[in-house]
């Protein structure tokens, strides 16, 4: 018997037993109700009880024959209605057990679905690519193969977003799908990378010609305008080809490569562009540098430098911004807003972000252990919005470095909050009910949208430095700074100004109300020890005197402060 039969069987058997005990009952009421009977008929008959006179009613009277078969009746009904209950009832809890079972299966299979596919377009997303294009790779090395990457990127993309809203981008990008996977054989992958680019797998290709064809089949069924709300789009791509073995022997290589020859397309116009050695003179540095920034992560080749943020209500530094540094061995200096968004697009940069904030945290701590109770700002990237295992992460390693959560700012720009609103919003609520600072960084340069801003869990607002650069000279970028600083205000919000490059623009900011302000004309990012120096070199009376009043472990902390007098 399978098990769904035996625990059937066992339902069944539980279930009569329990009936059984009513039947028995029944059975025992109708023999009581027979002698009562019999005892009563016995009595009005003959005037007097007697066993006699009970036998003689139960022979002569034809109405207790049928009363006599009652319990025989109860017997047999119960017996039967039992059974049939039992197995209904039997049936029943084994067909809920089963619909469970399934809907289990299903979530399961969902929850699967969902980490290796693009929620807008269900394509497989990066990771499942990664996967089938390492599979692929394997399979082509055994047969001695060829297959080919296509990296594919939309043309001014997001002018079309800018200009129609997100939800129309996002239509777009759906139909555009639809059309890709239609000039595409089952087996070949068409994945969504992010954004606007996609990824294609050819896994079997027999000549290196064979590739074209597909880019120009993809370009044909570009040709047609996409409609949307009642507009006739038209779109290009700009693609890169990437062929196993010639141009990569691994994932890595060959999708850097892609990357590479996709770039070129764009910068010459070229529409596809095969990858070759060539093709490194255009992107001398882009080529490697992932490769070597993913060492330089794990060699511990990176810095942070650390630059002051001067309270102007305490007339103390609080705090300060950490900001990453990596000194290329041959390349020189890197500077962040190159080779981030590189990590960015290559998957790098969790690694990079956890061994920024890693660092961060230490040195924070090692000040707090100086008596210079800090307060260190990160910069979060774009990505790390979208990690809803991020907060956990932080939690745990707050709770390594044994640092209390109120000594973190993390700064995030309002572009990364657009991308997933909710999901960036859930992240910022759990990391602000733990404890940590939220700030919005380059503010006025992004999306800026009120509705929003009230609505996000927010400490601070960081006025972009382009606008405080030009301040003094330009009416603009004066009113935007004026009215920023009354807008977080009037939210609750501090502000901060960054880009702080002489004593006239500090003042003015001062006089505007800024609580906080950070750049060059007070310092510029250093290295953890030029930190401590400088720091200790700050010389202005007033200021200790002041800080001191306030509380007696600042002392050590904020010696003097020559904020604004260098
Ligand atoms: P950001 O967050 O806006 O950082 C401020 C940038 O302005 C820094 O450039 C800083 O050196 C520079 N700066 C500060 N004061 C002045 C000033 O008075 N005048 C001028 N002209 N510039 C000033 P940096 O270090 O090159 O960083 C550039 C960007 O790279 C940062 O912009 C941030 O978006 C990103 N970044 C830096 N470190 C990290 C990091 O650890 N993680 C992430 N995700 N992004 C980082
Ligand atoms: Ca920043
Ligand atoms: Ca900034």
């Amino acid at each position: 018997m399978d098990r769904v039969g035996q625990s059937l069987k066992k339902n069944v058997d539980i279930m009569k037993s329990r009936v059984t005990k009513y039947a028995i009952y029944g059975v025992l009421i109708a023999i009581l109700a027979i002698i009562v009977a019999t005892l009563l008929s016995s009595f009005f008959q003959f005037g007097k009880l007697s066993l006699d006179n009970f036998l003689e009613a139960q022979k002569s009277n034809t109405t207790l024959w049928v009363l006599d078969a009652m319990p025989f009746i109860f017997a047999f009904w119960g017996q039967y209605v039992s059974s049939i209950m039992a197995y209904e009832a039997g049936s029943l809890v084994i067909d809920q057990t089963q619909e469970l079972r399934s809907q289990t299966a299903a979530l399961q299979y969902q929850a699967a679905h969902d980490a290796t596919h693009d929620a807008l377009t269900d394509l497989p997303n990066r990771v499942l690519l990664r996967d089938r294009l390492l599979q692929a790779i394997n399979t082509a090395q055994r047969d001695n193969k060829k297959l080919a990457f296509l990296l594919l990127d939309l043309d001014h993309f997001k002018e079309i977003n800018d200009t129609l809203g997100h939800y129309n981008g996002d239509r777009l990008l759906k139909h555009l799908a639809l059309r890709l996977q239609n000039v595409m054989r089952a087996s070949d992958t068409l994945a969504r990378l992010g954004g606007d680019e996609f990824g294609i797998l050819l896994p079997i290709i027999k000549e290196s010609d064979d590739v074209q064809i597909v880019a120009g089949k993809i370009q044909k069924s570009l040709r047609s305008p996409f409609v949307l709300e009642g507009l006739k789009l038209e779109v290009q791509a700009s693609m890169g080809i990437a062929i196993y073995p010639e141009h990569g022997k691994d994932v890595d290589t060959l999708m850097q490569r892609a990357d590479v020859a996709m770039y070129v397309a764009k910068q010459d116009n070229q529409q596809v562009t095969v990858y070759s050695t060539e093709l490194d003179k255009h992107t001398p540095q882009k080529l490697t540098l992932v490769g070597e920034l993913r060492q330089a992560i794990e060699n511990e080749e990176l810095r942070l430098h650390y630059q002051p943020k001067i309270d102007l209500r305490s007339d103390s530094i609080k705090s300060v911004e950490a900001l990453v540094r990596w000194q290329h061995p041959q390349h020189g200096f890197m500077p962040p807003d190159e080779f981030i968004p590189l990590a960015e697009r290559t998957g790098l940069i969790k690694q990079l972000s956890t061994w920024v904030i890693k660092h961060a945290f230490g040195q924070a701590v090692a000040w707090h252990k100086k008596g210079m109770k800090l307060s260190v700002a990160i910069n979060l990237s774009p990505s790390t919005l979208l990690d809803t295992d991020f907060p956990d992460a932080i939690t745990g390693m707050l709770a390594m470095y044994n640092l209390p959560p109120h000594y973190i700012t993390f700064e995030i720009t309002e572009g990364s909050i657009i991308k997933d609103p909710e999901r960036a919003m859930e992240i910022l609520v759990r990391l602000s009910e733990m404890g940590i600072h939220l700030s919005i960084d380059d503010f006025g340069t992004g999306y800026s949208s009120l509705a929003y801003l009230k609505k996000l869990p927010v400490n601070e607002l960081k006025i972009d430095k382009s606008f405080v650069m030009d301040m003094l000279e330009n009416e603009n970028d004066a009113v935007i700074v004026r009215s920023t600083i009354d807008l977080a205000h009037n939210l609750g919000l501090q502000v901060v100004a960054e880009g702080v490059e002489n004593k006239e623009t500090a003042a003015h900011l001062k006089s505007l109300g800024c609580d906080i302000l950070q750049g060059y004309h007070f310092s510029k990012p250093l290295s953890s020890e030029d930190f401590d120096a400088w720091f200790g070199s700050q010389k202005i009376p007033e200021a200790k005197n002041r800080i001191s009043r306030q509380s007696s472990h600042h002392q050590t902390v904020h010696q003097g402060l020559s904020y604004g007098h260098k």
